[in-house]
């Protein structure tokens, strides 16, 4: 089930994520970031120099949409890496202030750009090629869900159904297309809404609510509902 996502609609989300982000954040104190995350090897410190890490370089996009001159989000993945690692010895403040000042350049660097600028052809960290008017919605998935990985009581039952349906249309079709992974059904309970992931082997249904699938897609739970659900990599 494919919904459309309109640029507006990846905006709200956007700044809608960001808000909860950095509420859940506010009420984190700072010797919680010392504290492993559920993603593997990674602090509090670590998810916040990714978080703010993130949106300079999406800036880094919004900023080749409107000058036309080439700005890849990272040097590298390594580099990409290395700048997490060496992001997360920063201090508690200083890292809450990145991710703070980060998230408000970025927020500027958008409302820069026109209609035409966001048309504008911008290569993502995965190397594909897609319109400035992704940004908004790269952002928005990378906020939501890390503010779950915050572990500061954000859950994904929090976040905005509209979000979660389409997060999942992302992630069912990102498998999809790697197709290295289980062959999935999924059917969300009191939604209605439909998707199959192709991989190996028959289909394992898979029923949830909405919230329950996206975690579960997303690698941040194992599979709603009594059968077993094939395991799935982290995604994000
Ligand atoms: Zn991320």
């Amino acid at each position: 089930m494919a919904a459309q996502r309109s640029l507006a609609g990846s905006l709200r989300w956007m700044a809608e994520g960001t808000d909860t982000f950095f509420e859940a954040l506010a009420g984190l104190p700072d010797d919680r970031l010392d504290v492993p995350t559920a993603l593997t090897g990674w602090t509090g410190r670590h998810l916040l120099a990714h978080v703010a890490a993130n949106a300079d370089a999406l800036g880094n996009l919004a900023h080749w949409a409107r000058t036309g001159e080439e700005r890849p989000m990272y040097a590298s993945f390594a580099q990409r890496d290395a700048d997490i690692q060496a992001g997360a010895l920063r201090s508690a403040a200083e890292l809450r202030s990145w991710a703070a000042s980060s998230a408000e350049l970025l927020d500027r660097r958008l409302s820069e750009l026109d209609e035409r600028r966001w048309s504008h052809p911008v290569r993502t960290a995965q190397g594909r090629t897609v319109p400035a008017a992704e940004i908004p919605w790269m952002r928005a998935r990378e906020i939501m869900v890390h503010a779950v990985d915050l572990g500061a009581g954000v859950g994904f039952g929090d976040l905005p159904a509209d979000f979660l349906a389409a997060l999942i249309d992302d992630i069912t079709a990102k498998r999809s297309g790697a197709g290295d992974g289980p062959a999935l059904a999924l059917t969300a309970t009191g939604h209605g809404g439909t998707w199959t992931v192709s991989g190996t082997g028959d289909p394992a249904d898979v029923t949830g609510t909405l919230a329950e699938l996206a975690a579960y897609l997303s690698g941040r739970a194992a599979g709603p509902g009594d059968r077993p659900a094939p395991a799935l990599p982290r995604w994000l």
